[in-house]
């Protein structure tokens, strides 16, 4: 369902070109929990951020459900972008709302009345498991409750592909465990395609059934989790 196909992107800074991309394809399938694992600096960033064209890629074209998405107008990428959800390693909650608003922002201008988006909230928490925080502010939540906020935030669209950056990587083992079964849960409950980038092995491990390796801008390997991790 998502193809990116031969992707490159170089960024020129100070008179340096670096290579963040080369020529990089990738094949994810609906209700794929994809991982995407490398050192820092090895372009994962680069490529996750590809998929709802928050970066350009400078050749190549991003196909999600057979539309391209690198041709489509403001206007169509707008509402593409609502298709695809995206959490942070640092959240990006805004810190002056509560939970509520928090999961309540997308779904404003929706169309939808208070009742609705108050029962669309309360679906949501509950999912994640943190309904009983509802009223609480991102500074009185531990990092892990403030991933799992971010999740209903990024679901409150229904979007087909959740896109994970570092999603685990400023929690502890205990918090990194729990969100990565919520996120395996979600995969399997709503058979919403997932997307993570980690540079910790055991993240992929854990939850991952597809997995590419990258390297210095290029997927060195890809395949099934048993492809890449089994000893011989
Ligand atoms: P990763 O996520 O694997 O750490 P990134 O995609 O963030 O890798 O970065 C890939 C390479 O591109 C790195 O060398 C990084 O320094 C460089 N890079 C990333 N973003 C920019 C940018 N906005 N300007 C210049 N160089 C960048
Ligand atoms: P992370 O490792 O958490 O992804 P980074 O520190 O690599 O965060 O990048 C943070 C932001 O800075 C990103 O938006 C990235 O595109 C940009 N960036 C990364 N490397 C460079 C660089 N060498 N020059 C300019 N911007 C960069």
């Amino acid at each position: 369902m998502i193809l990116l196909d031969n992707l490159s992107k170089t960024y020129e800074s100070k008179k340096v070109s670096v290579g963040a991309l080369k020529n990089v394809t990738l094949k994810i399938e609906k209700g794929d929990m994809f991982g995407i694992i490398g050192y820092s600096g090895a372009g994962k960033s680069t490529l996750i951020r590809c998929i709802n064209l928050l970066e350009r890629p400078d050749s190549g074209k991003v196909v999600i459900n057979d539309i391209d998405i690198t041709a489509l107008s403001p206007k169509s990428l707008r509402k593409q972008r609502e298709k695809i959800g995206m959490i942070f390693q640092h959240f990006n909650l805004m810190n002056r709302r509560n939970v509520f608003d928090n999961v309540a922002y997308p779904l404003k201008g929706k169309g939808l009345n208070k009742v609705q988006i108050e029962e669309k909230v309360i679906k949501l928490l509950e999912l994640v498991g943190i309904k009983d925080k509802v009223y609480s502010y991102p500074s009185q939540l531990s990092g892990g409750q403030k991933q799992r906020v971010a999740i209903a935030r990024a679901l409150a669209n229904d979007p087909e592909v959740l896109l994970c950056d570092e999603a685990t990587s400023a929690l502890d083992p205990q918090n990194t465990r729990a969100i990565l079964n919520l996120l395996k849960d979600i995969n399997q409950k709503l058979n919403l395609t997932v997307v993570i980038i980690t540079h910790q092995m055991e993240v992929v491990k854990e939850v991952c059934n597809r997995v590419a390796v990258m390297e210095n801008g290029e997927v060195v390997e890809k395949g099934s989790i048993l492809d890449i991790f089994s000893n011989p």
